[in-house]
């Protein structure tokens, strides 16, 4: 799942993004709120952090443009203060949830991920399952056929997007979008890397052409029994 975190101070930046991404998470930081709505416009995010404090425009101008730009992406604002009408006002301007600095990352972590279930698609249950596959979002436990199948980070978080879209041919372009950051280069093959090393893991407890290769198309998680 891919985020954008919107927060002017760098140190406060570097240290979330960080913890986000030891859970997985690719991680773009915008400093102002204006970058924020230009990385808003042109990459599809599935969730926002959105810090109230900002140079310039606040965080809740930010969060009124992006809405008003006609985007749904899950908002959740950080506000420096537990005060009513911060809270309104952040609602108010569209954001889905808020929480008040200083936080607990694991709160930060429980709401990012209600918000990514909720989504802009119906609600996904916190553990998922696909044919002999089964993954636990919050644990990130993932078995097939009841055999733990050990993944690394960016192994599991490309599995589980697969998994958000069981079924669904899903294009490289997409998963390097919702899997990796801008740090990624969109012209390497590291996604056909990954997929490789997935399935090879995957089909080692027998659950061969679970990720099934369109040509062309992308990658495709078959749901139920593979054709014959
Ligand atoms: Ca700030």
């Amino acid at each position: 799942m891919r985020v954008l975190l919107v927060e002017d101070e760098p140190a406060a930046a570097h240290v979330l993004a960080k913890g986000l991404r030891e859970q997985t998470y690719a991680v773009d930081v915008a400093g102002d709120g204006d970058a924020a709505i230009f990385q808003v416009g042109t990459t599809d995010y599935d969730a926002v952090i959105l810090d109230v404090m900002l140079p310039a425009r606040d965080g809740f101008a930010v969060c009124r443009t992006i809405r008003e730009s006609g985007s749904a992406v899950p908002i959740l604002m950080l506000t420096a203060r537990d005060a009513v009408e911060a809270r309104i006002e952040g609602l108010d301007a569209g954001a889905d949830d808020y929480l008040v600095k200083p936080f607990d990352f694991g709160e930060l972590l429980a709401r990012l991920r209600a918000l990514v279930r909720r989504g802009r698609q119906p609600l996904l249950p916190e553990r998922m399952m696909v044919g002999p596959l089964s993954i636990d979002t919050r644990s990130r436990h993932v078995r097939v056929r009841d055999v733990e199948v050990p993944l690394t980070a960016k192994e599991y978080a490309l599995l589980e997007y697969l998994v958000r879209r069981a079924g669904d041919v899903v294009s490289r372009a997409d998963i390097s979008e919702h899997v990796w950051d801008d740090h990624h280069d969109p012209l390497s093959n590291v996604v056909d890397v990954y997929v490789q090393r997935l399935r090879r893991k995957l089909d080692r407890i027998g659950s061969d052409s679970l990720i099934r290769t369109r040509r062309g198309e992308g990658y495709q998680l078959v749901v139920g029994a593979p054709a014959p």
